[in-house]
């Protein structure tokens, strides 16, 4: 078999881009081989679709070089990147046919006809529309369409084919067939396809390497493997394939606590008794009899999924999904082990749970009990607590001490969702504001990437004096 060769054909170094004042692409690095087929995989908002513009020179970063062959191509202006790239509206010109769409770009090269041909016959060929050459575009369904996009990007002969969510227009059938056409397109062509999509099937499915970016950031750079198998974290473990994502307490190198039970893994060096995040998929649980399993469960719900019943299992307070070729009749008691290799231990992603303001009281109410202190730019009142004005304080916010407020109310406005994700019994959501993150519980879901406001119930904080001022607790 021939080996893939590892030369790196673009690099983006260090990437910064702000758009209206926010943060879009956050000191980003990426450096894609030659014939390799990558795909930038992320929620909408994370910042795809402008990395593909400034590979493509659609949009020139802040900061950051971008490097071509070795060469710096910082603006360098499309026409001139060695790069071409196919919209998810394939933007075909419907007054001509399949032909002189594909021969559009070459003509303006101002190639020779029997040359303009022969490239165009043998790229419909490519792609699978031999005899088509004469087609209206409007005559053409969605998937032929996409197929004289994709033949019109690489007729001249670019290194780079960039791919802006290509099928998201077309129905579920015609996407997965055309995404195994896409990749047997890209290795007969033998050209590098970078590819935004925020379907992770997609991603799985076609890749080389897939990109998981999150927020402006990227998560990991993986084959689909690595990524299923070994995810870096619980918004990589969540995004990518159905997982079971518990809190743990690393107790020691090897050993995992979750669900108050005590369970042997593989991994090594989160230290002594540290809180992480644990990952089992679905299908790594082996169901047992109750004597026999490590956990134990009651089964809630049992779908038949053609090759594996789906399981949902209540273990304690966590509902625990299993996919397993076994079926469990619903109230039924069973076992569940898992080998110590399935265990997957990852960092939690933010390293705090209480979410801790310092601040100084700046007015005190004696009368109805409660004091102000401002918290980015807006007041914010605590009630049923006095202490006096200028004591400085620490206050600890547990996660579930926060709340989404509905609009025009809350004592943050305009929380940024940057991910959610359910960790067996509530979603886990972090927020950002302008200076800080949050650290949120909610048994609703939420759609990352847009706006909250955001309230706290200091009934369930912990206050603590930082200076010696005097304080009267009501
Ligand atoms: P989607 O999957 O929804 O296309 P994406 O991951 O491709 O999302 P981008 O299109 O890169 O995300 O956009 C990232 C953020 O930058 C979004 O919040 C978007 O609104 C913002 N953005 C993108 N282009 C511009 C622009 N020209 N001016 C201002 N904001 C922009």
């Amino acid at each position: 078999m021939e080996q893939t060769s590892k030369k790196t054909i673009v690099s983006l170094k260090d990437i910064f881009i702000k758009f209206d004042g926010e943060v879009i692409l956050n000191h980003i690095n990426l450096d894609i081989n030659e014939k390799e087929f990558v795909t930038i995989l992320g929620p909408s908002g994370c910042g795809k679709t402008t990395t593909l513009r400034i590979i493509g020179g659609f949009v020139e970063p802040d900061s950051g070089d971008v490097i071509f062959d070795g060469k710096r191509i910082n603006g360098t202006p499309p026409n001139k990147r060695n790069v071409n790239t196919v919209f998810q509206k394939y933007s075909l010109f419907p007054h001509l046919n399949v032909f002189d769409n594909v021969a559009f770009g070459l003509k303006l090269k101002k190639m020779p006809k029997n040359e303009i041909k022969k490239r165009v016959t043998d790229m419909l060929a490519t792609v699978d529309l031999k005899g088509y050459e004469k087609r209206s575009i409007t005559k053409l369904s969605g998937g032929q369409q996409q197929r004289v996009a994709i033949a019109r990007a690489l007729v001249c002969d670019p290194e780079i084919i960039l791919l802006d969510e290509p099928l998201g227009a077309l129905d579920l059938k015609l996407r997965k067939s055309m995404q195994l056409e896409l990749k047997e397109i890209q290795q007969k062509t033998q050209k590098t396809f970078i590819y935004v999509t925020h379907d992770q099937e997609e991603a799985l499915t076609m890749s080389d390497r897939v990109v998981v970016m999150n927020n402006g950031v990227i998560e990991q750079i993986g084959s689909p493997e690595d990524i299923y198998n070994e995810p870096v974290n619980a918004f990589v473990a969540d995004f990518i394939g159905e997982a079971n994502i518990l809190n743990g307490i690393m107790l020691d190198d090897c050993r995992i606590q979750i669900l108050g039970k005590e369970l042997e893994c593989v991994d090594k060096g989160f230290g002594k008794n540290t809180p992480v995040d644990v990952v089992i998929r679905p299908e790594d649980i082996e169901v047992t009899a109750p004597e026999d399993g490590q956990l134990v469960g009651i089964v809630e719900n049992t779908t038949f999924k053609g090759v594996h019943y789906e399981m949902s299992v209540r273990c304690g307070k966590c509902e625990i999904l299993i996919h397993s070729t076994k079926s469990a009749e619903i109230g039924s008691k069973i076992g569940m082990r898992v080998i110590p290799f399935n265990i997957q231990i990852m960092n939690k992603l933010l390293p705090f749970y209480d979410n801790v303001i310092e601040t100084t009281v700046t007015y005190s109410n004696q009368n109805d009990n409660s004091f102000e202190f401002e918290l980015e730019g807006e007041t914010v009142t605590v009630p049923d607590k006095y202490y006096e004005e200028g004591t400085k304080l620490k206050i600890a916010l547990p996660p579930d001490a926060l709340s989404l407020a509905g609009d025009g109310v809350g004592d943050l406005k305009d929380l940024y969702i940057e991910s959610v994700v359910y960790k067996g019994e509530q979603n886990e959501i972090i927020l950002e504001s302008d200076e800080r993150k949050w650290l949120m519980l909610s048994d609703t879901d939420e759609q990352v990437a847009t706006y909250v406001p955001l309230s706290f119930d200091f009934s369930k904080a912990r206050f603590e004096v930082i200076s010696e001022f005097s304080e009267k607790e009501g």
